[in-house]
């Protein structure tokens, strides 16, 4: 039985090329708890629960993700106040619940449910981040991951940038036998590419499995990989995971075969190593502690520009 799962699994090549081999997982984490970033986004760390994430997951940095909560109504909008950041990108990505975002080089704006924001900080700017006036007027619930994704060091002086994503810009691929969709963020997937400009090969894919449902994904062995599961029970390569569960894997093998054993959503995130040192203090993450120094003083300068409160 064991066997013929796992033939089953290994998809049949039309090449007559080797066939890629199921990637080994180096392990399922949880964040431990939530913490509040502001007074808008409680949100669950996984990365710092994970020993060596940088080098595991690079170019990611952090995976902040709030499961649906249901905000009361209030004329205050809850959220970040202004922060600087420099030297990688925020992806802020949106299932329920509305956010705004401004920041010091004019970018801005508001993302709903299905939408990213994909802000490059690079060179740096100042911004903040809040529950929409209108969303928070109403109230209602609240489902959002916040990831930093790393620049190489050519591009961690470069202008800063913003890309809003709305919904309908996202390239969906519909999984035969009615399993389910795999909406693509950036990277491409089965021909469909993703609307995210980035600096680095990267794959952010939005995943829904109807249960008994069964989705197949190559990367390339040296691109690092991790998912998260943000609803329902799943098996990843042959290992039982779920809610709430982030698996990361080894850079072994290149297929990551996930079958769902009841409706269950996944975000995937994978993409090339960025093989240079990190030095990161809060919000400026930079090859070199000399650069977070400069990070200080530009920013005590003014350089990271201006933004009222
Ligand atoms: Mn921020």
């Amino acid at each position: 039985m064991t066997t013929s799962t796992m033939t089953d699994r290994q998809p049949t090549s039309t090449t007559g090329a080797v066939r890629p081999e199921l990637r080994a997982l180096d392990g399922i984490y949880r964040a431990r708890g939530l913490h509040w970033v502001g007074d808008g986004f409680r949100v669950a760390g996984f990365f710092s629960a994970i020993p060596d994430a940088v080098r595991k997951l690079s170019p990611f940095l952090l995976l902040d993700y709030r499961p649906t909560y249901e905000y009361a109504p209030t004329d205050k909008p809850r959220g970040v106040g202004v922060h600087p950041h420099r030297g990688f990108e925020t992806v802020t990505i949106a299932w329920q619940g509305s956010v705004a975002h401004h920041d010091s080089s004019g970018g801005g704006g508001v993302i709903g449910p299905g939408d990213v924001q994909w802000m490059t900080a690079a060179s740096g700017i100042l911004h903040k981040e809040y529950h929409e006036k209108e969303y928070a007027r109403r109230g209602g619930p609240f489902q959002m991951a916040q990831l930093w994704v790393n620049l190489p060091r050519a591009h961690k002086m470069s202008p800063p940038r913003y890309q809003g994503i709305v919904a309908e810009q996202i390239g969906v691929v519909t999984l035969p036998d009615d399993a389910g969709s795999v909406r693509v963020i950036a990277g491409e997937y089965l021909g469909v590419k993703g609307p995210a400009k980035t600096f680095t090969k990267v794959d952010v894919f939005d995943v829904r499995l109807e249960e008994q449902g069964k989705v197949h994904f190559a990367f390339p062995a040296h691109h690092n990989v991790g998912l998260l599961v943000m609803k329902g029970d799943v098996v990843i390569n042959g290992t039982q995971a779920t809610l709430h569960d982030f698996a990361v894997f080894e850079n072994v093998g290149e297929l990551v075969v996930i079958e769902a054993e009841s409706e269950a959503q996944l975000l995937v995130l994978s993409g090339e190593p960025i093989d240079e040192p990190v030095v990161q203090h809060g919000p400026f993450v930079m090859n070199t502690a000399q650069e977070i120094d400069q990070a200080f003083t530009d920013l005590q300068r003014g350089k990271f520009g201006h933004l009222a409160d």
